[in-house]
């Protein structure tokens, strides 16, 4: 009897499109209706959708987020300064140092938000983390 209750909580009730939700995610938007916000400030998760009501507390985003964005910061940075480099080969190092530095900063802080929202929504179409539990 116990195991057909634990079954019954794990039939998926719906599809879940991953690319779909990852796109939704993206736009920081709910994976599963593409209407509500996905975060209640600037990278704090809300709770459920405020459009269809889907709990969005159950994510595990951790560590992953600033780990693809600074792979992703990293190489736009690195090829952008060599871009530079080749069009103004003796551009003053103080030049480098501020216009660098800005760039890794601006973009990271405007990339951070939409690599978790992503990131929530690939946990939400696979069902990871108690996404995929029944809701009673
Ligand atoms: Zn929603």
């Amino acid at each position: 009897m116990t195991i057909e209750i634990v079954k019954a909580a794990h039939i998926p009730d719906e599809t879940r499109d991953t690319w779909r939700a990852v796109r939704r995610g993206l736009a920081c938007r709910c994976p599963a209706c593409g209407q509500g916000r996905l975060y209640r400030a600037y990278l704090k998760v809300a709770d459920r959708c405020e459009v269809c009501g889907t709990e969005l507390h159950h994510h595990r985003a951790d560590d992953a987020p600033p780990y693809f964005t600074i792979f992703l910061v990293g190489h736009f940075v690195i090829a952008a300064l060599l871009a530079f480099d080749e069009f103004w080969p003796d551009a003053p190092i103080w030049l480098h140092a501020l216009l660098w530095s800005a760039f890794v900063v601006a973009s990271s802080l405007w990339l951070l938000p939409l690599v978790k929202g992503a990131l929530i929504g690939f946990q939400w179409a696979n069902r990871m983390h108690g996404f995929g539990a029944s809701p009673e």
